[in-house]
């Protein structure tokens, strides 16, 4: 994302001084940000869309990342105090009992699933009634736990596994 213009941080500083106490300032392709202080914005919602980089590359996070650029421009501060997350599908499905669940494919492709609490760097896919890897694309080799639970997929042993079995071809 280029850095905010001069434009940008008025048209921040305008806004955020408007926002009554708790009032949401909704930013679409991230979430919601509530004013918590003074000058202070809490991050309290993110909306992840499909796919989850824009055209241009640019993530949740790097949109947050924009915020923070801001806000630091006009002498504010941004928390992030993440109480739901959502997709275009709905609302993300993080129980909080599976939060630090780790668990491997089944069929040992390399793939690594992890539930994380919600939070605007990462990229979070669900786990189907399937339990199918995103990663080799086998059924059944998911954590029957995950069934419908939105997981971090760690695939960078399985891109150094299936890049290996490319070279041997
Ligand atoms: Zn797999």
């Amino acid at each position: 994302m280029p850095n905010p213009t001069q434009e940008d941080v008025e048209w921040a500083y305008l806004l955020w001084n408007s926002l009554a106490d708790h009032g949401k300032w909704v930013l679409p392709g991230v979430g919601v940000y509530e004013k918590t202080d003074g000058r202070e914005l809490t991050l309290t919602e993110i909306h992840f869309s499909k796919p989850s980089t824009d055209e241009f590359g640019n993530s949740v996070f790097d949109r947050h990342h924009w915020v923070m650029i801001l806000a630091d421009n006009i002498g504010w501060t941004i928390n992030e105090d993440v109480v739901l997350a959502r997709d275009d599908d709905g609302v993300l499905n993080i129980p909080n009992e599976l939060v630090g669940h780790v668990s491997v494919c089944k069929q040992q492709c390399g793939a690594i699933f992890r539930v994380e609490e919600p939070n605007p760097n990462e990229v979070y896919e669900m786990i189907g009634d399937d339990l199918k890897c995103p990663c080799c694309g086998e059924e059944g080799s998911v954590d029957e736990r995950l069934r419908g639970v939105h997981v971090i997929v760690d695939d960078r042993a399985w891109r150094v596994i299936n890049d290996r079995a490319e070279e041997e071809e």
